[in-house]
């Protein structure tokens, strides 16, 4: 069965989209830890992100990265943190959480509460400023 994320790619579920190319896609978390907490998603379905092949990895490292560098432009945290721990959801997928303040928990036990309105609103801005 497919995951939630591939019927996201497939545009079966909707999402709050960053960006996207033909291999990789990102788009907000819907249960955020912080304001623009991003998800960065490779379209193949692997379960464990240690089994994708050495190249697509890397792609997904690099695609990040260029998130990051949106998150960053468009939103100023301190710096975009990095987890990967993928427990929920058997599709391989790297957190990135905007860091505002040092004693920020960054953790996936943290929930924020971030209106729809909002995360429109930061979709729109994150998008704008990411350069993939
Ligand atoms: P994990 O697999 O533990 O790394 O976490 C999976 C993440 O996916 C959680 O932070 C969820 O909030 C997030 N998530 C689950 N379903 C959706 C969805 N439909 N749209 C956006 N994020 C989602």
């Amino acid at each position: 069965m497919a995951t939630i994320f591939t019927k996201i790619i497939n545009g079966e579920i909707p999402c709050h989209k960053i960006a996207e190319n033909d291999s990789h896609i990102a788009f907000l978390d819907i249960n955020p830890i912080a304001e623009g907490h991003t998800l960065v998603v490779p379209k193949k379905e692997i379960d464990y992100v240690f089994d994708l092949p050495d190249e697509l990895l890397g792609e997904t490292m690099l695609f990040s990265k260029k998130v990051a560098a949106g998150l960053d432009k468009a939103l100023n945290p301190i710096r975009t943190g990095v987890i990967v721990e993928g427990l929920e959801v058997p599709h391989a997928h790297i957190h990135l959480v905007p860091i505002y303040k040092e004693s920020q928990e960054v953790s996936l036990k943290r929930k924020v509460d971030v209106s729809e309105d909002r995360m429109s609103e930061l979709a729109t801005l994150i998008s704008k400023a990411v350069e993939i």
